[in-house]
């Protein structure tokens, strides 16, 4: 057994060496420390309790907020021969209690766990049976009301510090203002914790941002002069497909990635853009986690990010390999304008929320008290359109009732259907004689969508539906008795949301209880964006230091290499030009003629700068050469 963490490392990671800030973070660790891990994002945190729990017996448990984290790293783990789970999916009490006993006596000795698991009285049962020598909270700025992305299920994780007090914490997470912090130590009830913070200052990233108009010009000129990985973010799912698209016309590769794409295309998306082939990649923010590769050398934001928090995670993923590397933010007026009115529009406000939560409970008709079992289909254009509420609202009116525990939601993105005709033109004519009621669907498919008979093509139902002037219901019911009937071959991808009430219908009542959350979480909001439309419009200041200050962080120096220190250095030039000119102007009336090497001898500057000089004073005619190549004035 290896008995110290480098031959670890070496062993299970094949790295030769810890960064500066692991090795602190596993000293104070494995000294049985309460421990506060803030590094950037791929700064290498999950070494940071994987390590150590490794030199040890007893399991690492593990609480992290995203079932898509936790299967990456139980499948990391799992490649190097290391036995872990993830408690994801819904499990028997049976296949727990394996799980547990070989956390127990197998060699298993990672438990990953969402906090909504950890409320689980049997978990919390099993959990006291096992000998945890370690309780990580990964991406801890969830517990804070002031992180961007705050879950109150992550408020309850202080159970586990009452359940085993005697174990060591170690909290992680890349965001790292003392708010935040504060949050975390006073949640978890930490011992005396060491805080361990690596600065969020990246010496070769140049941060960026221009007011520009065009900005797909804007991008072209980039991509010449930059043309290697880059990733491009914009805000909608549209956008990516149409500036993908006009970039490959433009004769750069790239792939477009966004949420609502099928897995499949997704990861073509991402393996094209990982080995290279289509070194560009245009993607809604739903392209992030997970994403290290160190070779990025350019991230540009086509719009404004939503929050300084996200603009430093995004912008980061730029020179992870320590090259240089741009993080490039294209805005204009009308951007600053629209974030702010869309945030304010958008907001589910007390009242929107009281409205909205009304009407689920009559949409589904559940009566006034009752809390229903089921879980429901519950598909959003549908109810927004009955209601005529807007889209955008209704979606954040759920997540507010998601993340106040009213109801819980599982999104089964967009997958699209996709309809092939598999039989002759002649069958298709005389089953279209027999049933008329189809005739007009069929022939609008096959106006619609070309090479339909050739292969499976994907239809966009809602698209159909409103053409057709029918319901989607309808629609569906319709393509299903064709497919029956042996003309098609149907595929309906679940565009639905499962929703499952978590609290009895109480209507007004229930959502005065959370009313001061909403109207807190609300402000944070507008307050985000206050922040970073301020950072963004703010040239005047180092933008390395003002991102710093955000994280409460003294930054002295200028970077000098951000789109303020270049324009300040510009200006700088232009001042010490005239003050040598007239320096060298001054020299010349002193000696009547002087050659550049002495000119350059009596004022010691550099040569290049006096050359330069002299080359300028020439084409404006104050100064002449004589036939000794000497410098006079005209
Ligand atoms: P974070 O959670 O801080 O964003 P991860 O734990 O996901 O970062 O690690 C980011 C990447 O850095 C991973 O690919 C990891 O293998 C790598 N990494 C971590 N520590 C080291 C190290 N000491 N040397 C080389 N690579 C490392
Ligand atoms: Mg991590």
């Amino acid at each position: 057994m290896a008995t110290n963490p480098l031959e670890i490392l070496k062993k299970y990671w094949g790295f030769n060496s810890f960064k500066d800030a692991q090795k602190e973070v596993i000293s104070s660790v494995v000294n049985g420390n309460d421990t506060v891990a803030l590094l950037p994002t791929g700064g290498g945190k999950s070494i940071c309790f994987q390590v150590p729990t490794l030199l040890r017996e007893g399991v690492c448990v593990i609480i992290s907020p995203l079932i898509a984290l936790m299967n990456d790293q139980v499948k990391n783990l799992q490649e190097k021969g290391i036995k872990a789970y993830a408690l994801t999916s819904k499990l028997s009490e049976g296949e727990i209690v394996t799980i547990f006993d070989n956390l127990q006596f197998g060699n298993y000795q990672f438990l990953y766990l969402s906090p909504e698991k950890l409320q689980s009285d049997f978990i919390q049962t099993k959990l006291k049976q096992i000998n945890i020598q370690l309780i990580a909270i990964d991406e801890a700025h969830c517990i804070s009301e002031w992180g961007h992305d705050f879950r109150p299920s992550y408020l309850n994780i202080n159970i586990l510090k009452e359940t085993h007090p005697k174990v060591p914490f170690i909290a992680l997470t890349a965001t790292a203002t003392s708010r935040v912090l504060t949050d975390i130590i006073e949640t978890l009830q930490l011992n005396k914790p060491k805080i361990i913070k690596k600065s969020f200052y990246r010496s070769n990233l140049a941060y960026q941002i221009y007011d520009i108009e065009d900005k797909l010009y804007k991008v072209e000129q980039m991509l010449n002069k930059v043309k290697e990985n880059t990733i491009i973010y914009t805000n909608t799912r549209r956008n990516t497909v149409e500036i993908s698209n006009q970039l490959n016309s433009l004769g750069f590769a790239s792939n477009f990635y966004h949420g609502g794409m099928k897995m499949d295309d997704k990861l073509d998306a991402y393996n094209n853009w990982m080995n290279e082939t289509k070194p560009i990649i245009v993607a809604t923010n739903a392209f992030g986690m997970g994403i290290d590769k160190p070779n990025v050398r350019l991230v540009i934001h086509m719009n404004l990010p939503q929050s300084i928090e996200n603009y430093i995670q995004e912008a980061g993923r730029a020179g992870r390999d320590g090259k240089k590397a741009f993080s490039v933010v294209l805005k204009n007026k009308t951007d600053i304008f629209n974030t702010k009115t869309i945030t304010k529009k958008t907001l589910a406000t007390v009242p929107i929320v009281k409205k909205i939560y009304f009407a689920l409970n009559q949409f589904f008709r559940i009566s006034y008290g009752e809390l229903p079992i089921e879980t429901f289909e519950f598909n959003i254009s549908e109810f927004c359109k009955k209601y005529q509420f807007p889209i955008t609202i209704t979606y954040n009116t759920l997540k507010v009732l998601e993340r106040e525990n009213i109801l819980l939601l599982d999104e089964n993105f967009n997958r699209k259907s996709s309809v092939k005709f598999i039989t002759s033109k002649e069958n298709i004519f005389e089953y279209c004689n027999k049933n008329t009621s189809k005739e007009r669907l069929i022939k609008f498919l096959l106006r619609t969508y070309g090479g339909i008979f050739e292969s499976a093509k994907s239809i966009n139902i809602n698209f159909i539906s409103n053409s057709l002037g029918i319901t989607q219901n309808t629609l569906i019911s319709m393509l299903k008795t064709i497919n029956k009937d042996g003309i098609i071959n149907l595929y309906i991808a679940n565009s639905n949301t499962q929703i499952l009430f978590l609290t009895p219908r109480e209507d007004n009542r229930t959502i005065n209880l959370i009313a001061s959350n909403i109207i807190k979480q609300n402000d944070l909001k507008l307050q985000k964006i206050t922040d970073l439309i301020s950072f963004i419009e703010n040239d005047k200041i180092c933008r390395n230091k003002q991102l710093l200050s955000y994280f409460d962080e003294i930054y002295k120096e200028e970077c000098g290499i951000c789109d303020v220190c270049i324009s300040k250095k510009k200006s700088l030039k232009t001042i010490n030009l005239n003050e040598l000119s007239s320096l060298i102007i001054q020299l010349l009336k002193a000696n009547n003629e002087l050659s550049s090497k002495e000119i350059v001898k009596l004022l010691s500057s550099e040569e290049s700068e006096v050359l330069f000089c002299l080359q300028i004073l020439l084409e404006k005619n104050i100064l002449g050469v004589t036939s000794q190549n000497k410098y006079i004035i005209n």
